[in-house]
């Protein structure tokens, strides 16, 4: 049988891999069908549980290779990367996929080097033509989609989140687990703090559905409640302009944009954003794009599907009030 398509696990630290996994495993498992290949899940942790395993199975992985143990938490770099070289070095993947997260970015950038394989990163499309795999990932900050391919194997590739369809879970699909022996090198980096974001209560940015948008137009950060309102009733993320983060109201962790993160939520309303291209770069790709905007010419109008000219202060409270009304029925 051809080489498995791997898919590494993204995980929320506590055991359970995070949502955007279904997006993996769904789409490794729609490309290995047509190689005749095998999905196959790699997780390194320190803990992982029953049921993260079982949901691994469920989403199309036949085989976890789980590599546990205090040595691969907190993530490294330098420890997972010779580890996961040495599995691949035996088991000769023909793929190997990530999400787009902070720390599988990182890893695949650094797998790919130690392999001397290439890697499409933030991949928005991946097919497969004369029996090798075709990526299409945006350039110069989405103005152009460019269509990649590999010299040889293994294809390294990070998928962008809410692109891929996911994976519906089978319940009486299992994975077979096997823990491979391996000797993890002790890094020469140390922890030295640890800090937990603060919850808002809300979905986190890129994994959201819903994202509420704000930028220059808020004129403060006192006036972010205004979003927080209505996304606490639709159940959106906030996300932010870096006008909006440059100026201090919100942290960079939720900039949408060239420098910022990149969503591809089902719906995005962004509110007193002028839709300059670098920002357009981090949200184009959504399904349905709202703008709120006073400025008849403002160039977020140009993408939005749906765009309503007027006073944020004034739309904003409206649109809850009348969402809470919807929802509630
Ligand atoms: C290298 C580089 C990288 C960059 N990366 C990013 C990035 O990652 N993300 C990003 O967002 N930007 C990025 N930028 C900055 C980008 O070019 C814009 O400056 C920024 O996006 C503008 O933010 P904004 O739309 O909030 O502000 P503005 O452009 O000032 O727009 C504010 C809008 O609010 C509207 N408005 C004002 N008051 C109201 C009201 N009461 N009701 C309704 N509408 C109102 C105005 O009509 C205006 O359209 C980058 C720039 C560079 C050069």
């Amino acid at each position: 049988m051809a080489g498995a398509f791997w898919c590494m696990v993204e995980d929320d630290r506590q055991g359970n891999p995070k949502k955007v996994m279904a997006e993996v495993l769904g789409e490794a498992t729609r490309l290995a069908g047509q190689q005749g290949a095998d999905v196959e899940a790699v997780w390194l942790t320190d803990k992982a549980t029953s049921e993260g395993l079982k949901l691994l199975g469920e989403l199309g992985a036949k085989r976890v290779w789980l590599l546990e143990g205090p040595a691969f938490a907190p993530y490294k770099g330098e420890v997972w990367t010779p580890v996961i070289a040495e599995l691949a070095g035996k088991e000769s993947p023909q793929a190997i996929f990530a999400p787009v997260t902070t720390r599988q970015r990182e890893l695949m950038a650094r797998l790919a080097a130690r392999l001397g394989a290439g890697l499409s990163a933030d991949s928005t499309a991946l097919a497969i033509e004369d029996g090798k795999l075709v990526a299409t990932r945006p350039v110069y900050a989405g103005k152009l989609l460019s269509k990649v391919t590999w010299a040889r194997s293994p294809w390294l590739a990070t998928l962008r989140p809410n692109v891929f369809r996911p994976a519906e879970p089978q319940p009486n699909a299992a994975a077979h687990v096997e823990c491979p022996a391996v000797s993890a090198p002790t890094g020469s980096m140390s922890l030295v703090e640890r800090r937990e974001e603060s919850s808002t209560g809300l979905p986190e940015l890129a994994e959201a559905e819903i994202v509420v948008s704000g930028g220059r137009g808020l004129k403060g950060p006192e006036n972010f409640v205004v979003l927080e309102a209505l996304a606490s009733v639709v159940g959106a993320a906030v996300g932010a302009s870096r006008a909006a983060v440059d100026a201090g109201w919100r942290p960079h962790r939720f900039q949408i944009g060239q420098t910022g993160r990149t969503i591809s939520p089902k719906l995005y309303m962004g509110f007193g954003i002028s839709g300059a291209i670098q920002h357009l770069a981090g949200m184009r790709t959504s399904k349905v794009i709202c703008a709120v905007n006073k400025d008849p010419e403002a160039p977020i109008f140009k993408i939005a599907d749906y765009g309503i000219v007027g006073d944020l202060f004034e739309v904003a409270p409206l649109l809850t009030t009348e969402f809470k009304k919807l929802l509630e029925k």
